[in-house]
Protein backbone atom coordinates (compact mmCIF):
# COMPACT_ATOMS: atom_id res chain seq x y z
CA UNK A 1 0.00 0.00 0.00
CA UNK A 2 1.27 3.68 -0.88
CA UNK A 3 1.94 5.81 2.11
CA UNK A 4 0.19 8.20 0.30
CA UNK A 5 -3.30 9.87 2.30
CA UNK A 6 -6.50 8.53 0.55
CA UNK A 7 -8.87 11.52 0.32
CA UNK A 8 -11.25 12.13 2.55
CA UNK A 9 -14.04 9.13 1.97
CA UNK A 10 -17.58 9.45 2.21
CA UNK A 11 -18.58 5.92 2.78
CA UNK A 12 -22.20 4.65 2.73
CA UNK A 13 -23.68 4.07 6.11
CA UNK A 14 -24.07 0.29 5.07
CA UNK A 15 -20.29 0.08 4.23
CA UNK A 16 -19.29 1.43 7.78
CA UNK A 17 -22.00 -0.67 9.32
CA UNK A 18 -20.13 -3.79 8.50
CA UNK A 19 -17.33 -2.49 10.41
CA UNK A 20 -16.61 -2.39 14.42
CA UNK A 21 -13.98 0.25 15.37
CA UNK A 22 -11.56 -0.55 18.27
CA UNK A 23 -9.95 2.18 20.17
CA UNK A 24 -7.06 1.98 22.83
CA UNK A 25 -5.78 5.28 24.52
CA UNK A 26 -2.41 5.58 25.87
CA UNK A 27 -2.07 9.27 28.15
CA UNK A 28 1.13 10.56 29.19
CA UNK A 29 -0.01 13.08 32.41
CA UNK A 30 2.38 15.69 33.95
CA UNK A 31 2.38 14.79 37.93
CA UNK A 32 1.63 18.16 40.08
CA UNK A 33 4.60 18.17 41.76
CA UNK A 34 7.29 21.47 42.49
CA UNK A 35 10.14 19.63 41.58
CA UNK A 36 11.50 17.17 38.85
CA UNK A 37 11.40 13.74 39.41
CA UNK A 38 15.21 12.80 39.53
CA UNK A 39 15.99 16.09 40.58
CA UNK A 40 15.34 18.84 42.39
CA UNK A 41 14.94 21.22 39.49
CA UNK A 42 11.26 22.94 39.64
CA UNK A 43 8.89 21.97 37.23
CA UNK A 44 7.21 25.56 36.27
CA UNK A 45 5.99 26.13 33.32
CA UNK A 46 6.56 28.89 31.32
CA UNK A 47 10.04 30.08 32.57
CA UNK A 48 12.81 31.49 30.47
CA UNK A 49 14.27 28.26 28.49
CA UNK A 50 17.21 26.12 30.17
CA UNK A 51 16.84 27.74 33.21
CA UNK A 52 15.16 24.89 35.04
CA UNK A 53 18.18 22.71 34.72
CA UNK A 54 21.04 21.01 36.62
CA UNK A 55 23.85 18.02 35.98
CA UNK A 56 21.13 15.53 36.32
CA UNK A 57 18.52 16.24 33.92
CA UNK A 58 20.91 17.71 31.23
CA UNK A 59 22.43 13.67 31.26
CA UNK A 60 26.00 14.64 32.59
CA UNK A 61 28.30 11.73 32.95
CA UNK A 62 28.85 11.13 36.86
CA UNK A 63 25.50 12.35 37.97
CA UNK A 64 23.04 9.80 39.45
CA UNK A 65 19.21 10.16 39.39
CA UNK A 66 17.13 10.60 42.63
CA UNK A 67 13.78 9.82 42.43
CA UNK A 68 11.35 12.24 43.94
CA UNK A 69 8.76 10.47 46.80
CA UNK A 70 6.04 13.34 46.35
CA UNK A 71 6.44 11.60 42.06
CA UNK A 72 5.72 7.93 43.45
CA UNK A 73 2.78 9.09 45.72
CA UNK A 74 1.02 11.04 42.81
CA UNK A 75 0.88 8.25 40.62
CA UNK A 76 0.01 5.69 43.62
CA UNK A 77 -3.21 8.61 43.38
CA UNK A 78 -4.02 8.62 39.66
CA UNK A 79 -3.55 4.38 40.41
CA UNK A 80 -6.03 4.05 43.26
CA UNK A 81 -8.60 6.36 42.03
CA UNK A 82 -8.71 4.10 38.80
CA UNK A 83 -9.23 1.14 40.94
CA UNK A 84 -5.53 -0.29 39.71
CA UNK A 85 -3.51 -2.83 41.85
CA UNK A 86 -0.53 -0.82 43.13
CA UNK A 87 2.62 -3.27 43.19
CA UNK A 88 4.38 -3.80 46.50
CA UNK A 89 7.68 -4.00 43.83
CA UNK A 90 8.04 -2.18 40.53
CA UNK A 91 11.32 -1.06 38.98
CA UNK A 92 12.94 1.46 36.52
CA UNK A 93 14.07 0.67 33.05
CA UNK A 94 16.35 2.47 30.59
CA UNK A 95 14.52 2.78 26.73
CA UNK A 96 17.56 3.33 24.73
CA UNK A 97 16.64 5.75 21.51
CA UNK A 98 18.93 9.17 20.33
CA UNK A 99 17.21 12.35 19.63
CA UNK A 100 17.99 15.92 21.19
CA UNK A 101 15.36 15.91 23.50
CA UNK A 102 16.67 13.18 25.59
CA UNK A 103 20.69 14.13 26.06
CA UNK A 104 21.11 10.83 27.91
CA UNK A 105 20.31 8.92 25.41
CA UNK A 106 18.12 6.56 27.08
CA UNK A 107 14.62 8.02 28.82
CA UNK A 108 14.18 6.38 32.15
CA UNK A 109 10.77 4.84 32.76
CA UNK A 110 9.18 2.02 34.11
CA UNK A 111 8.74 -1.11 31.94
CA UNK A 112 8.46 -4.82 32.78
CA UNK A 113 7.30 -4.14 36.18
CA UNK A 114 5.30 -1.14 36.05
CA UNK A 115 3.92 0.54 39.28
CA UNK A 116 0.63 -0.08 38.85
CA UNK A 117 -1.95 -2.36 36.68
CA UNK A 118 -5.56 -3.96 36.12
CA UNK A 119 -7.67 -0.70 37.07
CA UNK A 120 -10.30 0.40 35.14
CA UNK A 121 -12.92 3.30 35.12
CA UNK A 122 -16.64 4.42 34.00
CA UNK A 123 -18.02 5.61 30.97
CA UNK A 124 -21.50 6.96 30.00
CA UNK A 125 -22.39 7.56 26.26
CA UNK A 126 -25.90 8.48 25.97
CA UNK A 127 -27.08 6.78 28.77
CA UNK A 128 -25.58 3.64 28.70
CA UNK A 129 -22.71 2.97 31.70
CA UNK A 130 -19.44 0.71 30.69
CA UNK A 131 -16.53 -0.36 32.03
CA UNK A 132 -13.12 1.00 30.21
CA UNK A 133 -10.24 -1.39 31.52
CA UNK A 134 -6.94 0.29 32.27
CA UNK A 135 -3.67 -2.32 31.49
CA UNK A 136 -1.29 0.10 33.70
CA UNK A 137 -0.31 3.07 34.69
CA UNK A 138 3.84 3.74 34.97
CA UNK A 139 6.11 6.42 36.14
CA UNK A 140 8.99 7.85 33.89
CA UNK A 141 10.73 11.15 32.88
CA UNK A 142 9.28 13.86 30.29
CA UNK A 143 11.86 14.64 27.44
CA UNK A 144 12.59 18.20 26.03
CA UNK A 145 11.24 20.40 24.29
CA UNK A 146 12.29 21.29 20.73
CA UNK A 147 11.57 24.36 19.34
CA UNK A 148 11.28 24.72 15.97
CA UNK A 149 9.76 28.55 15.45
CA UNK A 150 8.80 31.03 17.36
CA UNK A 151 12.16 32.65 17.61
CA UNK A 152 14.33 35.28 15.06
CA UNK A 153 16.51 32.31 13.76
CA UNK A 154 13.83 29.42 13.13
CA UNK A 155 14.04 29.43 9.20
CA UNK A 156 17.33 27.92 9.94
CA UNK A 157 17.99 26.78 13.43
CA UNK A 158 16.27 24.83 16.46
CA UNK A 159 16.61 25.10 19.61
CA UNK A 160 16.22 22.29 22.66
CA UNK A 161 14.85 24.14 25.94
CA UNK A 162 15.55 21.55 28.67
CA UNK A 163 13.40 22.60 31.29
CA UNK A 164 10.97 20.35 30.69
CA UNK A 165 13.51 17.32 30.65
CA UNK A 166 13.00 14.90 33.84
CA UNK A 167 9.26 16.49 34.50
CA UNK A 168 7.37 13.04 36.25
CA UNK A 169 5.07 11.82 34.10
CA UNK A 170 2.50 9.00 34.62
CA UNK A 171 1.54 6.98 31.43
CA UNK A 172 -2.11 5.53 31.49
CA UNK A 173 -2.57 2.40 29.38
CA UNK A 174 -6.24 1.94 28.31
CA UNK A 175 -7.41 -1.84 27.23
CA UNK A 176 -8.22 -1.82 23.92
CA UNK A 177 -12.01 -1.61 24.98
CA UNK A 178 -13.73 1.45 23.56
CA UNK A 179 -15.67 0.64 20.36
CA UNK A 180 -16.63 4.64 19.33
CA UNK A 181 -14.56 8.11 19.09
CA UNK A 182 -17.54 9.12 21.69
CA UNK A 183 -16.47 6.69 23.79
CA UNK A 184 -13.36 7.38 23.51
CA UNK A 185 -14.09 11.34 24.34
CA UNK A 186 -15.64 10.07 27.27
CA UNK A 187 -12.73 7.83 28.53
CA UNK A 188 -10.10 10.70 28.34
CA UNK A 189 -13.32 13.16 29.73
CA UNK A 190 -13.77 10.87 32.73
CA UNK A 191 -10.06 10.21 33.06
CA UNK A 192 -9.28 14.25 33.44
CA UNK A 193 -12.09 14.98 35.97
CA UNK A 194 -10.65 11.85 37.94
CA UNK A 195 -6.61 13.58 37.34
CA UNK A 196 -7.86 16.79 38.74
CA UNK A 197 -9.92 15.70 41.65
CA UNK A 198 -7.39 13.80 43.25
CA UNK A 199 -5.04 16.53 42.52
CA UNK A 200 -2.74 14.49 40.39
CA UNK A 201 -2.11 16.64 37.82
CA UNK A 202 -3.66 20.18 35.98
CA UNK A 203 -4.38 18.08 32.71
CA UNK A 204 -3.52 21.71 31.03
CA UNK A 205 -3.55 20.44 27.14
CA UNK A 206 -2.18 23.75 26.06
CA UNK A 207 0.58 23.70 28.77
CA UNK A 208 1.33 19.90 27.42
CA UNK A 209 0.70 18.43 30.84
CA UNK A 210 -1.94 15.89 29.41
CA UNK A 211 -1.23 14.50 26.05
CA UNK A 212 -3.17 11.45 24.23
CA UNK A 213 -2.10 9.11 21.61
CA UNK A 214 -4.87 6.83 19.98
CA UNK A 215 -4.77 3.56 18.82
CA UNK A 216 -7.38 2.28 16.45
CA UNK A 217 -8.00 -0.64 14.41
CA UNK A 218 -11.48 -2.15 12.58
CA UNK A 219 -13.00 -5.24 12.32
CA UNK A 220 -15.55 -6.89 10.02
CA UNK A 221 -18.71 -7.06 12.35
CA UNK A 222 -18.77 -10.40 14.63
CA UNK A 223 -14.99 -11.07 14.28
CA UNK A 224 -13.34 -12.09 17.48
CA UNK A 225 -9.83 -11.07 16.11
CA UNK A 226 -8.74 -7.21 16.29
CA UNK A 227 -7.51 -5.64 12.91
CA UNK A 228 -4.17 -3.93 12.32
CA UNK A 229 -3.65 -0.95 14.57
CA UNK A 230 -2.72 2.53 13.69
CA UNK A 231 -1.61 5.03 16.42
CA UNK A 232 -2.43 8.60 15.72
CA UNK A 233 -0.58 11.49 17.47
CA UNK A 234 -0.81 14.93 18.09
CA UNK A 235 -3.85 15.04 19.70
CA UNK A 236 -3.82 18.09 21.63
CA UNK A 237 -7.57 18.51 22.44
CA UNK A 238 -10.45 16.18 22.82
CA UNK A 239 -12.09 17.39 19.76
CA UNK A 240 -9.09 16.70 17.84
CA UNK A 241 -9.00 13.23 19.53
CA UNK A 242 -12.64 12.56 18.17
CA UNK A 243 -12.16 14.19 14.95
CA UNK A 244 -8.86 12.08 14.19
CA UNK A 245 -10.46 8.96 15.45
CA UNK A 246 -13.64 9.28 12.83
CA UNK A 247 -11.07 10.19 10.26
CA UNK A 248 -8.73 6.87 10.84
CA UNK A 249 -11.67 4.46 11.09
CA UNK A 250 -13.54 5.43 8.14
CA UNK A 251 -9.80 5.60 6.37
CA UNK A 252 -9.13 1.80 7.01
CA UNK A 253 -12.86 0.82 6.23
CA UNK A 254 -12.25 2.73 2.75
CA UNK A 255 -8.75 0.56 2.30
CA UNK A 256 -9.79 -2.94 3.69
CA UNK A 257 -13.32 -2.43 0.94
CA UNK A 258 -10.80 -1.67 -1.95
CA UNK A 259 -8.77 -5.01 -1.87
CA UNK A 260 -5.80 -3.34 0.66
CA UNK A 261 -4.52 -4.14 3.62
CA UNK A 262 -3.24 -1.75 6.95
CA UNK A 263 0.07 -1.49 7.82
CA UNK A 264 1.04 -1.05 11.32
CA UNK A 265 2.01 2.66 11.36
CA UNK A 266 2.68 5.88 13.83
CA UNK A 267 0.15 8.96 12.20
CA UNK A 268 -0.04 12.24 12.94
CA UNK A 269 -3.21 14.25 13.21
CA UNK A 270 -2.96 17.80 10.84
CA UNK A 271 -6.00 19.59 12.05
CA UNK A 272 -5.34 22.64 9.47
CA UNK A 273 -6.34 20.00 6.83
CA UNK A 274 -8.78 17.33 8.55
CA UNK A 275 -6.70 14.16 7.99
CA UNK A 276 -3.84 12.02 9.20
CA UNK A 277 -0.99 11.26 7.60
CA UNK A 278 2.11 8.33 7.87
CA UNK A 279 4.96 9.50 10.15
CA UNK A 280 6.68 6.23 10.74
CA UNK A 281 6.69 2.52 10.78
CA UNK A 282 5.40 1.36 14.18
CA UNK A 283 8.63 0.68 16.54
CA UNK A 284 8.91 -2.55 18.72
CA UNK A 285 9.70 -3.02 22.07
CA UNK A 286 12.80 -4.89 20.72
CA UNK A 287 14.19 -1.65 19.03
CA UNK A 288 14.12 0.02 22.39
CA UNK A 289 16.99 -2.38 24.03
CA UNK A 290 15.23 -1.88 27.38
CA UNK A 291 17.12 -2.83 30.35
CA UNK A 292 16.70 -2.43 34.31
CA UNK A 293 18.35 0.79 34.93
CA UNK A 294 21.42 0.11 37.38
CA UNK A 295 21.64 3.46 39.03
CA UNK A 296 17.72 3.27 41.07
CA UNK A 297 17.04 0.76 43.65
CA UNK A 298 13.52 -1.04 42.58
CA UNK A 299 10.45 1.13 43.89
CA UNK A 300 8.99 -0.33 46.84
CA UNK A 301 5.77 0.73 48.20
CA UNK A 302 4.62 -0.92 51.63
CA UNK A 303 1.04 -1.79 52.54
CA UNK A 304 0.94 0.75 54.86
CA UNK A 305 1.92 3.50 52.61
CA UNK A 306 -0.21 2.38 49.96
CA UNK A 307 -3.24 2.58 52.47
CA UNK A 308 -2.11 5.59 53.70
CA UNK A 309 -2.40 7.33 50.44
CA UNK A 310 -5.45 5.90 49.93
CA UNK A 311 -7.18 6.81 53.19
CA UNK A 312 -6.50 11.00 51.63
CA UNK A 313 -8.28 10.05 48.77
CA UNK A 314 -11.28 12.70 47.94
CA UNK A 315 -14.68 11.59 47.33
CA UNK A 316 -14.51 10.67 43.31
CA UNK A 317 -16.92 12.59 40.49
CA UNK A 318 -18.79 9.39 40.27
CA UNK A 319 -19.78 8.67 43.72
CA UNK A 320 -20.05 12.23 44.58
CA UNK A 321 -22.68 12.75 41.77
CA UNK A 322 -24.79 9.61 43.15
CA UNK A 323 -24.75 11.34 46.40
CA UNK A 324 -25.85 14.57 45.56
CA UNK A 325 -28.67 12.86 43.69
CA UNK A 326 -29.91 10.95 46.71
CA UNK A 327 -29.36 13.39 49.43
CA UNK A 328 -30.12 16.72 47.98
CA UNK A 329 -33.02 15.49 45.54
CA UNK A 330 -31.57 16.93 42.29
CA UNK A 331 -31.73 15.61 38.95
CA UNK A 332 -28.87 13.32 37.65
CA UNK A 333 -28.04 16.33 35.08
CA UNK A 334 -27.79 19.22 37.82
CA UNK A 335 -26.17 16.74 39.83
CA UNK A 336 -23.40 16.20 36.84
CA UNK A 337 -22.98 19.81 36.49
CA UNK A 338 -22.47 20.78 39.95
CA UNK A 339 -19.94 17.48 40.30
CA UNK A 340 -18.01 19.08 37.16
CA UNK A 341 -15.23 20.34 39.66
CA UNK A 342 -14.38 19.82 42.63
CA UNK A 343 -14.15 23.64 43.86
CA UNK A 344 -17.78 23.69 41.99
CA UNK A 345 -19.21 21.04 44.05
CA UNK A 346 -17.81 22.62 47.20
CA UNK A 347 -19.07 25.68 46.56
CA UNK A 348 -22.69 24.27 46.32
CA UNK A 349 -22.38 22.81 49.51
CA UNK A 350 -20.79 25.52 51.23
CA UNK A 351 -24.13 27.39 50.38
CA UNK A 352 -26.58 24.82 51.33
CA UNK A 353 -24.45 24.66 55.00
CA UNK A 354 -25.77 28.29 55.24
CA UNK A 355 -28.95 26.99 54.91
CA UNK A 356 -30.45 27.33 50.79
CA UNK A 357 -32.85 25.50 49.39
CA UNK A 358 -30.52 22.78 47.21
CA UNK A 359 -32.87 22.93 44.03
CA UNK A 360 -32.79 26.63 44.17
CA UNK A 361 -29.39 27.12 44.71
CA UNK A 362 -28.48 24.36 41.77
CA UNK A 363 -30.15 26.97 39.17
CA UNK A 364 -28.98 30.02 40.65
CA UNK A 365 -25.50 28.48 40.66
CA UNK A 366 -26.27 27.86 36.83
CA UNK A 367 -26.63 31.58 36.96
CA UNK A 368 -23.70 32.39 38.27
CA UNK A 369 -21.64 30.39 35.28
CA UNK A 370 -23.18 32.11 32.68
CA UNK A 371 -22.13 35.20 34.42
CA UNK A 372 -18.31 33.83 34.50
CA UNK A 373 -19.09 32.84 30.88
CA UNK A 374 -19.59 36.61 30.08
CA UNK A 375 -17.05 38.19 32.31
CA UNK A 376 -14.13 36.00 32.08
CA UNK A 377 -12.14 34.29 29.37
CA UNK A 378 -13.11 30.82 28.57
CA UNK A 379 -9.99 28.88 30.17
CA UNK A 380 -10.36 31.12 32.95
CA UNK A 381 -13.63 30.33 33.73
CA UNK A 382 -12.77 27.03 35.86
CA UNK A 383 -11.19 28.98 38.31
CA UNK A 384 -13.20 32.25 38.07
CA UNK A 385 -16.61 30.81 38.56
CA UNK A 386 -17.95 32.58 41.60
CA UNK A 387 -15.95 35.87 41.01
CA UNK A 388 -16.20 37.32 44.20
CA UNK A 389 -18.81 35.69 45.38
CA UNK A 390 -19.20 34.51 49.03
CA UNK A 391 -21.45 31.45 49.88
CA UNK A 392 -22.95 32.73 52.69
CA UNK A 393 -23.64 36.07 50.49
CA UNK A 394 -25.37 33.72 47.96
CA UNK A 395 -27.27 31.67 50.15
CA UNK A 396 -28.46 34.73 51.46
CA UNK A 397 -29.92 36.61 48.01
CA UNK A 398 -31.45 32.94 47.22
CA UNK A 399 -33.51 33.55 50.37
CA UNK A 400 -34.36 36.68 49.39
CA UNK A 401 -35.63 36.24 46.35
CA UNK A 402 -37.42 33.01 48.09
CA UNK A 403 -39.27 34.99 50.51
CA UNK A 404 -40.08 37.91 47.96
CA UNK A 405 -37.83 40.64 49.41
CA UNK A 406 -36.35 41.20 45.89
CA UNK A 407 -37.33 40.03 41.96
CA UNK A 408 -36.07 37.34 40.53
CA UNK A 409 -35.04 39.93 37.75
CA UNK A 410 -33.35 42.35 40.42
CA UNK A 411 -31.32 39.86 41.73
CA UNK A 412 -29.41 39.15 38.49
CA UNK A 413 -28.07 42.74 38.71
CA UNK A 414 -27.09 42.26 42.33
CA UNK A 415 -25.32 39.26 41.64
CA UNK A 416 -23.30 40.57 38.99
CA UNK A 417 -22.56 43.00 41.54
CA UNK A 418 -21.77 40.74 44.02
CA UNK A 419 -19.91 38.80 41.42
CA UNK A 420 -17.50 42.00 40.75
CA UNK A 421 -16.98 43.49 44.03
CA UNK A 422 -17.77 40.77 46.56
CA UNK A 423 -20.44 42.81 48.52
CA UNK A 424 -22.85 41.27 50.43
CA UNK A 425 -26.84 41.64 48.78
CA UNK A 426 -28.34 43.43 51.71
CA UNK A 427 -25.61 46.25 51.21
CA UNK A 428 -26.23 46.23 47.05
CA UNK A 429 -30.34 46.05 47.66
CA UNK A 430 -30.31 48.65 49.82
CA UNK A 431 -27.91 50.97 47.79
CA UNK A 432 -29.70 50.43 44.54
CA UNK A 433 -33.26 50.57 45.93
CA UNK A 434 -34.20 47.09 45.04
CA UNK A 435 -36.64 46.18 47.46
CA UNK A 436 -39.79 44.47 45.51
CA UNK A 437 -42.51 46.54 46.12
CA UNK A 438 -45.36 44.42 47.09
CA UNK A 439 -47.89 47.27 48.34
CA UNK A 440 -50.41 46.58 46.51
CA UNK A 441 -51.73 50.24 46.43
CA UNK A 442 -48.62 51.55 44.63
CA UNK A 443 -48.99 48.75 42.38
CA UNK A 444 -52.78 49.23 41.24
CA UNK A 445 -51.68 52.91 41.18
CA UNK A 446 -49.37 52.25 38.50
CA UNK A 447 -51.88 50.01 36.58
CA UNK A 448 -54.53 52.25 36.80
CA UNK A 449 -52.28 55.18 34.79
CA UNK A 450 -51.58 52.73 32.47
CA UNK A 451 -54.89 51.43 31.59
CA UNK A 452 -56.28 54.98 31.35
CA UNK A 453 -53.30 55.82 28.77
CA UNK A 454 -53.67 52.93 26.53
CA UNK A 455 -57.36 52.59 25.66
CA UNK A 456 -56.84 50.90 22.13
CA UNK A 457 -55.06 47.95 23.91
CA UNK A 458 -57.79 48.18 26.17
CA UNK A 459 -59.91 47.63 23.44
CA UNK A 460 -57.57 45.09 21.89
CA UNK A 461 -57.54 43.00 25.55
CA UNK A 462 -61.42 43.12 25.36
CA UNK A 463 -61.83 41.77 22.24
CA UNK A 464 -59.80 38.70 23.24
CA UNK A 465 -56.05 39.36 22.10
CA UNK A 466 -54.12 38.03 25.34
CA UNK A 467 -50.96 38.86 23.99
CA UNK A 468 -51.60 42.90 24.89
CA UNK A 469 -51.66 40.99 29.04
CA UNK A 470 -47.92 40.80 28.60
CA UNK A 471 -47.73 44.28 27.46
CA UNK A 472 -49.29 45.46 30.24
CA UNK A 473 -47.33 43.76 32.72
CA UNK A 474 -44.09 45.09 31.20
CA UNK A 475 -45.40 48.67 31.39
CA UNK A 476 -45.75 48.36 34.69
CA UNK A 477 -42.89 46.70 35.82
CA UNK A 478 -41.02 49.44 33.79
CA UNK A 479 -43.13 52.02 36.14
CA UNK A 480 -41.75 50.61 39.01
CA UNK A 481 -37.93 49.79 37.96
CA UNK A 482 -38.63 45.74 37.82
CA UNK A 483 -39.25 46.36 42.10
CA UNK A 484 -42.93 45.21 41.14
CA UNK A 485 -43.95 41.63 42.89
CA UNK A 486 -44.85 39.97 39.40
CA UNK A 487 -47.89 38.01 40.86
CA UNK A 488 -49.30 40.76 42.35
CA UNK A 489 -49.13 42.41 39.01
CA UNK A 490 -50.70 39.74 37.09
CA UNK A 491 -53.71 39.94 39.76
CA UNK A 492 -54.07 43.42 40.03
CA UNK A 493 -54.07 44.02 36.12
CA UNK A 494 -56.35 41.10 35.57
CA UNK A 495 -58.69 42.84 37.99
CA UNK A 496 -58.89 46.41 36.84
CA UNK A 497 -58.76 45.04 32.58
CA UNK A 498 -61.70 43.28 33.86
CA UNK A 499 -63.62 46.29 35.24
CA UNK A 500 -62.08 48.54 32.69
CA UNK A 501 -64.54 50.12 29.63
P1 LIG B 1 2.30 -1.68 21.30
O1 LIG B 1 3.13 -2.87 21.65
O2 LIG B 1 2.20 -1.43 19.84
O3 LIG B 1 2.64 -0.48 22.10
P2 LIG B 1 0.21 -2.42 23.09
O4 LIG B 1 -0.31 -3.80 23.08
O5 LIG B 1 1.17 -2.02 24.15
O6 LIG B 1 0.82 -2.11 21.67
O7 LIG B 1 -1.03 -1.45 23.13
C1 LIG B 1 -0.91 -0.08 23.05
C2 LIG B 1 -2.30 0.51 23.04
O8 LIG B 1 -2.99 0.08 21.89
C3 LIG B 1 -3.15 0.10 24.20
O9 LIG B 1 -3.90 1.23 24.63
C4 LIG B 1 -4.08 -0.95 23.63
O10 LIG B 1 -5.33 -0.94 24.26
C5 LIG B 1 -4.21 -0.50 22.20
N1 LIG B 1 -4.45 -1.60 21.24
C6 LIG B 1 -3.82 -2.80 21.19
N2 LIG B 1 -4.26 -3.50 20.14
C7 LIG B 1 -5.18 -2.74 19.50
C8 LIG B 1 -5.97 -2.91 18.31
N3 LIG B 1 -5.91 -3.99 17.57
N4 LIG B 1 -6.80 -1.90 17.97
C9 LIG B 1 -6.86 -0.77 18.69
N5 LIG B 1 -6.14 -0.56 19.80
C10 LIG B 1 -5.30 -1.52 20.20
ZN1 LIG C 1 17.72 19.05 37.15
MG1 LIG D 1 3.07 -0.75 24.30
Amino acid sequence: MSKSTPEATSLAAEVLAKYQPVIGLEVHVQLLTRTKIFCGCATRFGDPPNTNVCPVCLGLPGTLPVLNKRAVEMAMRASLALNCTVHEHSRFARKNYFYPDLPKGYQISQYELPLATSGWLEVEVSGVKKRIGITRLHLEEDAAKNLHEGFSQSATKAYVDYNRCGTPLSEIVSEPDMRTPEEAYAYLTTLRQILLYTGVSDCNMEEGSLRCDANVSVRPRGSKEFGTKVEVKNLNSFRYLQKALEYEIERHISVLESGGRLSQETRLWNQAEGHTVSMRSKEKAHDYRYFPEPDLLPVHVSAAWRDEVLRTLPELPEAKRSRFVSSYGLSKDEATVLTDTQQYADFFEAVLRNGADPKQTAAWMQRLSYLAEQTVEAVKIVADRFGNVAANHFAEMIGLVANGKITAMNARTVLAEMYETGKSPADIIAARGFEQISDTSRIEQAAREIIAKEPANVAKFKAGNEGVFKFFVGQVMKATRGQANPQAVNDILRKLLAQAN
